[in-house]
């Protein structure tokens, strides 16, 4: 099921103005540096759903600085996509456990905003589903970026 990417920057974006209907106080800004048509194979739904996860997390645990920043880029063997936020942060022990099933930082504190630890290990299992990376750097009370990343399929492939 090979999707071009401009399929991905489309699903993207409509994520984007589903997340401005939804948070309408938060800004968010996409940067692309793709020229020309690059190709992941992913299905459509579970890349809007990877996307939906980490953007839902950057907007709930950011309330100071109301900002989402996403960009993707890519080298010659993969699509790089990062999600940054400007909130809470994480603290390096719990780094460790954010892809854990059902792990949350603070349960007291993330009660009132939902969830249940996880989003984001259902969004690493995805992305090793197919062949991706996912990374989270963070720095507390400054905010997080998460960084995911998917092979380019050349074009020979890309009919399979
Ligand atoms: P849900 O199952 O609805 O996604 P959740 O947000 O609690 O609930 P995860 O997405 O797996 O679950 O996230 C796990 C924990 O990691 C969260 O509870 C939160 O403490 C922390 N976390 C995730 N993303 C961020 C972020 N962008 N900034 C700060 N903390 C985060």
């Amino acid at each position: 099921y090979p999707n071009a990417l401009t399929d991905a920057k489309n699903a993207t974006r409509q994520v984007f103005s589903n997340f401005k209907l939804i948070h309408p106080e938060f800004t968010f800004t996409l940067d692309d540096d793709l020229k020309g048509t690059t190709t992941i194979k992913i299905y459509r739904d579970h890349f809007e759903q990877i996307l939906i996860i980490l953007l839902d997390n950057a907007v709930k645990y950011s309330r100071q600085r109301q900002e989402v920043h996403v960009s993707i880029s890519r080298n010659e063997h993969n699509v790089a996509i990062a999600v940054q936020d400007f909130g809470e942060g994480i603290a390096p022990k719990d780094l460790k456990r954010v892809f854990d099933r059902f792990y949350r930082v603070d349960k007291a504190r993330s009660r009132d905003k939902g969830g249940n630890g996880l989003g984001l290990s259902i969004a690493q299992h995805l992305i090793e589903s197919y062949h991706g990376e996912i990374r989270a750097e963070s720095v507390l009370g400054s905010g997080t970026i998460f960084r995911i990343s998917f092979p380019i399929i050349k074009s020979a492939e890309a009919d399979d």
